[in-house]
């Protein structure tokens, strides 16, 4: 299923040019416009699916094993130091782009940037009312 109005489904199909990294059947992976580091590339399913409450499980299945894949062809011919994998789902986590995609982030020693979590200390019966929220 694609949808005529999204970028990444014309990109990922080959309809808009793209710095294509990785090609098969499923997935295109391509360099980002705007680079958050050296090498920050996306992994877009060339089937349609909003994010991630929406892309079917075979494909999710798919995403992981490529991720690792990239990762390691990035880190031997960047000489990149470490990586991030980000996947935003919904405005409130940051996506721009309502097509699922997984961010690659190069990462190295001194590259600048903070894509780290603000910690909360919280209180362990907070904790356990959350936990049974979740799984009850
Ligand atoms: P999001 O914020 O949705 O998680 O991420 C969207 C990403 O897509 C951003 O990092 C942005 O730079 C990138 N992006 C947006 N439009 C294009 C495009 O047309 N081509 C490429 N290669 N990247 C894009
Ligand atoms: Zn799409």
């Amino acid at each position: 299923m694609k949808d005529e109005n999204c970028i990444f489904c014309k990109i990922a199909n080959g309809e808009i040019p793209s710095r294509t990294l990785y090609e098969d059947e499923d997935f295109r992976v391509i360099m980002d416009l705007a680079p958050a580091t050296k090498g920050h590339s996306l992994i877009l399913p060339k089937q349609h699916y909003k994010n991630l409450y929406e892309i079917a499980d075979d494909t999710a299945a798919k995403v992981l094993p490529l991720a690792k894949k990239m990762a390691n062809l990035m880190t031997e011919k960047l000489g990149c130091d470490g990586f991030n994998i980000i996947q935003n789902t919904n405005e409130v986590a940051g996506q721009t782009v309502f097509h699922f995609h997984m961010h690659l982030i190069p990462r190295y020693d001194s590259d600048g940037q903070n894509l780290t979590m603000k910690a909360h200390e919280t209180p362990a019966e907070e904790l356990d009312a959350i936990k049974q929220q979740i799984i009850k």
